[in-house]
This record gives C-alpha cells, structure tokens and sequence, in this order.
C-alpha cells in the first residue's frame, strides 16, 4: 500500500532538507527522501568539512605569527588526523541537528533511493521498497564532483574534493586542476598545512567569476605563500600520467610555452555535474539542459505538480541558494506567493585566506549592462582593526550606478569578508545607495567600518584615506 504525503522531497541535502522543513511549518505532511545522510554534500563532503580544516589552517598560521602578538608559542606542529577527527565531530553535531530538526517538525524520512513516477516516488530502500504517493514532488538531488574527460577519480592519485577530506594525509606536492572555489580554498589549506601546491587555471585568471583586481590581489597573496598558480593555462589532459608514485601534468602556459608539473596527486576541481539520471524524470515529463532539470522562476518543472532546486537545476551551485530556493518553491506549492530569488542578491563566498565575497555586479558587467559607474576602494590597511588583527591585506570595491546611486555591486578580499558581504546583501535587498551605507552608522573599531568608508570614496568624501 502506498503511503500518502501532499509532498515527498527527493535529496535531503541542504535544500531538500530545509525545503521539508518549511513544507512541515506550512502544514503540509512532508517525506524526504534520503539514500545516504540528511545534510547532503554541504554537511557531509563540502562547505562544513572543508572550513573546519580551513579553521584549522587559519589558527595554525595564526600560531606561526604568535610572536608578532607577543605570545612565545614555538613551534606549531600540525596533528593532522586530530585536524580531521574534529571536522569529523563538528559535522556529526550539525549532523545530529538536521535530524533532529526535521523530527521535531514532523518530516518522515525515508531511507533510499527514490525514482519518480507519475503520482510518487518509488523508494528502493535497505528493508525493500517503499511507495510514496504524493500531490507535489520537490526534486533536489544536488550534484557530484565532474571529472576531466577520460581521466576518472581513483581516491588515490586522481582525487575529487570527496576523496581529500577523506583521505588521512596530506600530500606532499599536489596539482590541482581548476582554480573556482574548490581549487582557490585547498590550494590556500594545503599552502598552510606545507604542501607544495600547483594551481592551473585555463581562463585568464583564477576565481574567473570574480572581480579581476580581486583575483590579482588574491593570485599576489597566494603566490608570495608559495602556491604556484599559472592561469590562462591549457592541461594536456590526454597526457596526464598516472604511477604509483604520482601524477604528471603537461600544460601550455599562457605564455604558450609548455611545462609538466608534477605532485603526489591531483585534485581535479573543474565543477560539478546533476545527479540527475536514473532518477525517472523521463517517467514523467520533467526536461533538462546538459542534465540540468528546466524550471520556472518558482522552480516549476515542465511536469505537473513537480518541482526541482539547488543544484540539480544549475545556476549557482551553492548551497545557500539552495536552501533559498527550497523555501521558495514550498512556499509557492502551499498557495502563497514568495518573491523570486534574484542571483545578483546572493553572496558568493570563497573562504581561502583572506576571504573573497562577493555580491552583484562588477564594475565591466555593470558596463557591459549598459550602465555608467562609480566605485569607491578602501584597503584593509586602513582599518584599526584589521591592524589589530594582523590581518590587514586586501581590499574592498563597491560598484554604484553613476546614474541612479544604486549600489550594484560589492567585492571584497581581506579578513572575515564572508560576514561583511552579508551587510552588502542587505543593502542590495533594501536597494540601499552608498550614501545610506556610510551614513548609518558602523561601530568602531571593527572590520565592517570598510564598508562604511568604501561607501564614503563612492560619495567623494573618505575620512581615513
Ligand atoms: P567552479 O566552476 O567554481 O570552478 C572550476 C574552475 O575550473 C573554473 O575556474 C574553470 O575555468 C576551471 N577549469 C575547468 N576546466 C579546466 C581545465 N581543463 N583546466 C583548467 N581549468 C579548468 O567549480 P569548483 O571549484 O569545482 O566548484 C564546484 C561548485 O561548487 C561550484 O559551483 C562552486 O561555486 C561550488 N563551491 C562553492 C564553494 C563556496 O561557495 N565557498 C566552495 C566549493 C565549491
């Protein structure tokens, strides 16, 4: 006999999870279904795992300049599987928390694997199979590692970003293909930790998402750590050799001439793919695009009552747009009318040190958008603070219609820019002007007085500048 639900949630990763908890507050009777541990990628092999050896990273070099603070530490010796146990403990705590969560708020969850099918979701599950019938069916299957054509992960040389938080050591020399998010944060972890890292990115320049003085700012920061980075850099991923001993790579460097680079292993950080074969969709009408699932601006899919977000649909894999996404579509299946998500209002976080954030445009896509703009700079150098801190590398950018006033855009490296880009959020969600941001108020001395005084550039009147 089927079960009944008004909604079943396929993936109960960050978005599926939080999405069958709102549907629970919406007093809808919610399953998730769920083929390895609530919290997905993000809890399991992603965002929580990697800056918990980020923190690590972070403290022990905050140890080799405790002397600068005037405390004799000597010298820090890296417990590396202590390192990894506790990861390991802060993600079963967050872990024991999502479960917890989704019990208190009355969310079955189902354990398997789910397959849609006209009505419900079929689930193969470890005590045989069970069958959800369901009014409305949220598909949030996120998406796994890619790999380089003809080159598959092995866990032991060839490694996705799975593979490194699993693995007990650290290596040695490691290439690392790809310089997004995922390349930028374990080149800086592994620089820290005493790896010899190669970074080789194919575009112009590394985090290619991001503002391009940013990413000179950053390549300078990283490089003087010793990582060393060759964008605009062609792989010869045919060539790539595998031993038992390491990885060779052979590139064309964007000077055009070629080098082999060598490590104990490669990670392979070119972005990811849609978990979204085998997954029915075809059973019942829903369409994707290179294996993203087509959706609506409230997540509809092109079948009736079935819905799809976070990764599995593509845009901006990350999961706070996820989560975002997951509530939307909820909401919008339980007859309310959300406000549609807009991309250029999500922060984007690479948490390598200092920190990258940023939100909307920068100064070229404004341009390219047909805007006139002003942009307002401030160093980190200039703020008590980050002085204070000993962490005063970096800058920020604020990008504001020339125009109109409206601030477009902000774009951040230095010291806890993760939280500073939020403030920058709010302000692009109030449509606030840089005036309203140097003129409210910022406590002193803190790191978020940047923001305060980058706002005051964009107006022409700087005070510590
Ligand atoms: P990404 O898309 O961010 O970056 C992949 C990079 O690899 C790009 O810069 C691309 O130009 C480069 N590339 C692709 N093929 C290449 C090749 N053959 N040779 C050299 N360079 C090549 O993907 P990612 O870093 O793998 O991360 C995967 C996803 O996870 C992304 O969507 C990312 O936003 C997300 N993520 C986010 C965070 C965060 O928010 N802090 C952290 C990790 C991952």
């Amino acid at each position: 006999m089927a079960e009944q639900y008004d909604l079943v949630v396929l993936g109960g990763g960050t978005g599926g999870y939080v999405a069958a908890i709102r549907a629970a507050q919406l007093g809808l009777k919610t399953a998730v279904v769920e083929r390895e541990k609530v919290g997905g990628t993000c809890l399991h092999r992603g965002c929580i795992p990697t800056k918990a050896l980020l923190h690590t990273a972070e403290v022990l070099n905050t140890f080799r300049h405790a002397a600068d603070l005037g405390i004799a530490a000597g010298d820090p010796v890296l417990d590396y599987p202590r390192a990894m146990a506790r990861k390991d403990r802060v993600v079963n705590q967050l872990w024991r928390g999502v479960q917890y969560l989704l019990r208190k708020n009355g969310v079955t969850v189902v354990a398997g694997t789910g397959r849609l099918r006209p009505g419900g979701v079929e689930v193969a599950g470890p005590d045989g199979t069970r069958s959800l019938d369901a009014r409305d069916v949220l598909v949030a299957t996120g998406s796994a590692p890619r790999a380089l054509p003809g080159l598959p992960f092995d866990g032991e040389r060839v490694l996705s970003s799975d593979d490194v938080l699993e693995r007990p050591v650290i290596p040695r020399r490691l290439v690392i293909v790809g310089g997004g998010a995922i390349g930028v944060e374990f080149a800086s972890m592994y620089a820290d930790f005493g790896t010899e890292v190669t970074l080789l990115e194919m575009m112009p320049h590394i985090l290619p998402q991001d503002d391009a003085e940013v990413a000179a700012e950053l390549t300078r920061i990283l490089s003087r750590r010793g990582v060393m980075i060759h964008a605009g850099a062609t792989v010869d991923v045919a060539g790539i050799t595998v031993s038992d001993t390491g990885v060779r790579v052979p590139v064309r460097l964007a000077s055009q001439d070629t080098a082999t680079f060598e490590g104990d292993a490669l990670l392979v950080a070119v972005g990811r793919e849609p978990l979204t074969a085998d997954i029915g969709l075809e059973s019942v009408g829903v369409t994707v695009n290179r294996g993203f699932i087509e959706v609506d601006a409230l997540y509809r899919t092109k079948a009736p009552h079935v819905w799809a977000i976070g990764d599995c649909i593509g845009g901006l894999l990350l999961a706070h747009v996820a989560a975002h996404e997951g509530i939307i579509a909820v909401e919008a299946i339980a007859g309310q009318k959300p406000e549609p998500l807009d991309p250029r209002r999500v922060p984007r976080v690479t948490y390598c040190r200092p920190e990258v954030a940023s939100v909307g445009l920068t100064a070229e896509e404004a341009e390219a958008a047909g805007r006139r703009v002003k942009v307002g700079k401030f160093p980190f150098q200039a703020n008590g603070r980050s002085l204070i801190l000993g962490e005063a590398e970096g800058f920020v950018k604020l990008v504001a219609d020339a125009d109109t006033d409206d601030l477009l855009g902000a774009h951040i490296i230095g010291p806890h820019a993760s939280d500073l880009v939020n403030e920058m959020a709010l302000a692009r969600f109030l449509e606030a002007t840089p005036w309203e941001v140097g003129t409210s108020v910022h406590a002193h001395p803190t790191v978020s007085e940047v923001l305060h005084e980058a706002a005051f550039v964009v107006e022409g009147h700087p005070i510590h500048i």
